[in-house]
């Protein structure tokens, strides 16, 4: 039984080994910026990835698996919050205040969701020397160039960027924005390196730079990956939505200043999350938190409602979704479900899951179990991370509700829209959907 994983770079569903089985299996998955609370399309890679994950460690061997998940503490929205959350500290240490203060919800979130923790949560503050190393190679190599105090990958030195997303450079020039900053040689060059503002964080500049500067986004994990995983490694994962510029980018980094044919193997990507039908955005007021959610149900359900839906496609979020969810886990795991018991996969599982991560037909496959062998679904459960039986479904408090509802017309009415729209996300989080009627009353009903 081979593991068989579809790679975005080739477009096809290729047999998995690892590049080295010496050094065993080695992931990388691009991790949170850390500066609010994690939302519940956030959760979806990290679900994705810890079952992944927890299959390669049966195939593999605990030991034979090394997983890499970075966090992202350099970002011009950390910055922003921090100023705004703590604005009578010095910008660093506010900076340092929300990052660690973030990091803690993320884990404390998806430890509930039943994931492992990686083997690495490497920071990116604490990769800036790796960083420059990576930028000084790139520079003395000819693919990248200073200008006015800046660093850019000039993308016409290699000959195949956009391989991975599928555009020609023409293509993506011709797309490009009229307005090109004036330091690019080409629109479509990257910032590796730019100088930081007066109060912004700074670091030692790389390629004979004097000033004070901070990384772009992209170097950041082509330096981690390189620091715990290698120049090449066997997965890299995360959104669909970071294939391009992200992942493309980090290929040219690191291809590059390796002179490497590639940098990962295989090339994963979840789908999108959307909610109720919609794309989950702060301003249609459907944005969920991990947090939001854990508060109405248990995060074995939220787990199990993630894997409904093979995870190359879309899904659409739903409280009914979840309902069912709740339902079918709480009639598998009785009152003497034993968390502690042992945990393996089953084959008929494992052999769905060896197919690309096939989700829904090992969902199928438990189903069966349940008729047939509870003893082996208990265990195949368990190894899947979900240890505890959900103890409470969802009941909607109508105190609270029409408390809420009440703190909302407040908020609007002295013009505080940016809490009445918090509020609006934290009702629909909880299932509730308003409608404000044209007579000035507001009424709701719960999301079916
Ligand atoms: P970000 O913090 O935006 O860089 O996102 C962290 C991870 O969550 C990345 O792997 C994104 O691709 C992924 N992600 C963000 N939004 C969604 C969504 N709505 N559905 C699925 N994945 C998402
Ligand atoms: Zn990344």
């Amino acid at each position: 039984m081979e593991l068989r994983l579809y790679n975005t770079l080739t477009k096809e569903k290729e047999v998995f080994a690892p590049l080295d089985p010496a050094r065993g299996v080695r992931m990388y998955v691009c991790g949170p910026t850390v500066y609010d609370f994690a939302h519940i399309g956030n959760a979806r890679p990290v679900i994705v990835f810890d079952v992944l994950y927890r299959l390669l460690r049966h195939l593999y061997g605990e030991g034979g698996v090394k997983y890499v998940r970075n966090i992202t503490d350099v970002d011009d929205k950390i910055n922003a919050r921090a100023a705004q959350e703590y604005p009578d500290l010095p910008l660093n240490e506010a900076i340092r205040f929300v990052t660690e203060k973030t990091e803690r919800q993320f884990h404390e979130d998806v430890d509930a969701l039943g994931c492992l923790r990686p083997d690495v949560e490497p920071r990116a503050t604490e990769h800036i020397r790796e960083m420059r190393d990576l930028i000084d190679r790139l520079v003395q190599a000819g693919f990248a160039y200073v200008e006015q105090d800046h660093v850019l990958f000039e993308v016409g030195t290699m000959p195949d960027y956009g391989r991975l997303a599928r555009r020609s450079l023409d293509e993506m020039e011709a797309g490009a924005r009229v307005e090109v900053a004036p330091y690019k040689r080409n629109p479509m060059d990257f910032v590796l390196w730019k100088p930081s503002k007066p109060n912004e964080p700074g670091w030692p500049s790389p390629s004979g730079i004097t000033t004070p500067g901070r990384p772009g986004w992209h170097i950041e994990c082509s330096a981690m990956s390189w620091k715990h995983l290698g120049e090449t490694f066997d997965i890299h994962g995360g959104g669909i939505d970071l294939v391009f510029p992200h992942h493309e980018n980090e290929i040219a980094q690191s291809r590059c200043a390796f002179h490497a044919p590639i940098m990962a193997k295989t090339w994963m990507h979840n789908g999108f999350l959307q909610v109720e039908g919609e794309k989950m955005s702060k301003s249609l007021g459907n944005f969920i938190t991990i947090r939001q959610l854990l508060n109405d149900w248990p995060g074995e359900v939220i787990r199990f409602n993630m894997l409904r839906t093979h995870y190359r496609q879309p899904i659409d979020w739903t409280v009914k979704g979840l309902e069912e969810s709740f339902d079918t886990l709480a009639s598998w795991m009785g009152d003497d479900f034993n968390a502690g018991g042992e945990a393996k996969i089953a084959a008929s599982v494992q052999y769905a899951l060896l197919d690309d991560l096939n989700t829904p037909a090992a969902i199928a496959e438990l189903h069966a179990l349940a008729k047939s062998d509870p003893v082996a679904l208990g265990s195949t459960l368990r190894a899947l991370g979900f240890a505890h039986r959900p103890e409470s479904k969802r009941t909607v408090d109508t105190g609270k509700v029409d408390a809420l509802i009440d703190a909302r017309l407040e908020a609007r009415r002295s013009k505080n829209f940016a809490e009445s729209d918090r509020i609006r996300d934290e009702l629909k989080a909880m299932g509730v959907v308003l409608k404000d009627n044209k007579d000035g009353t507001t009424t709701w009903e719960v999301a079916r």
